[in-house]
């Protein structure tokens, strides 16, 4: 049966300033269910990206100077961060910023700033405690006491919070030890088999693709591959550049 997409760019185009073209005509579709990985190699254009699909360009000083950007159909351009929020897109930022002064609940209170529905919220808190176990223990502990492995875990049961459609990760398993890795892993499938749709941005290639469905690879502002995440993995640039292989 054919899944609907959900987001979908098309010769996207951003500069900063008006001298460096960060994104170069980029076309990328994400459909209802999948989980996709990005990757690209400092400077490719990574973040550039995230800023442009969650409304923080500007923050930066860049621009979306053409091209389309919709989720479900309906065009997100001139959006700021929190009607992006609104529309179903939350991001777990590189570096899982977590407010270090409050407690875990108060954290995953955060994320749901942007919603009215309070029986809707109560069943998030009841998934996400669920999915991180540890987090329903330690719910009144300060957040910055917790371990970094449990920190990421906050970031994402926060932006789960924030009920999206798409959730998407910018480097989640940066600076974490394999096991906790594998943690982090198994945690977004388990999202992702609950319904929600992951976009992965990851300099770990090896992890990313093991969940994707479907991969990008971006080099200076262009998707120079694309497909299964199978036959990246298969790939013999892709293995040399991001595995490490040959
Ligand atoms: P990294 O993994 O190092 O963050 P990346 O793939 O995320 O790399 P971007 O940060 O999106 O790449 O950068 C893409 C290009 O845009 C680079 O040439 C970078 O120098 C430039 N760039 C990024 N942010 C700005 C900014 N605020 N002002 C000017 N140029 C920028």
């Amino acid at each position: 049966t054919e899944r609907g997409a959900l987001l979908s760019l098309d010769g996207l185009e951003v500069r900063y300033g008006g001298a460096i073209h960060a994104l170069r005509g980029v076309r990328l579709e994400i459909s209802d269910g999948e989980i996709v990985a990005v990757l690209g190699t400092n400077g490719a254009g990574k973040t550039t990206l995230l800023r442009a699909l969650t409304g923080l360009l500007p923050a930066h000083k860049g621009h979306i100077t053409g091209g389309t950007l919709t989720l479900a159909g309906t065009s997100l351009l001139g959006l700021d961060p929190a009607d992006v929020v609104r529309r179903g897109i939350a991001q777990v930022m590189e570096g899982r910023r977590v407010f270090a002064e409050l407690t875990v609940e108060e954290n995953l209170r955060t994320g749901a700033f942007t919603r009215a529905d309070k029986r809707a919220v109560a069943a998030d808190f009841d998934r996400v405690y669920s999915l991180f176990p540890i987090l329903a223990e330690r719910r009144r502990a300060t957040a910055g006491y917790l371990s970094g492995g449990e920190q990421q875990m906050v970031a994402i049961a926060r932006a789960l919070l924030a009920g999206p459609r798409l959730l998407i990760l910018d480097e989640p398993s940066l600076g974490l030890a394999p096991a906790m890795v594998r943690r982090i892993r198994d945690n977004l499938t388990e999202i992702n088999r609950q319904g929600t749709t992951v976009l992965l941005v990851e300099q770990n290639a090896r992890m990313a693709l093991s969940i994707a469905d479907r991969g990008y690879v971006l080099e200076t502002g262009r998707v120079v591959l694309d497909g299964p995440a199978a036959t990246l993995l298969a790939d013999p640039e892709v293995q040399r550049l991001y595995l490490g292989i040959g």
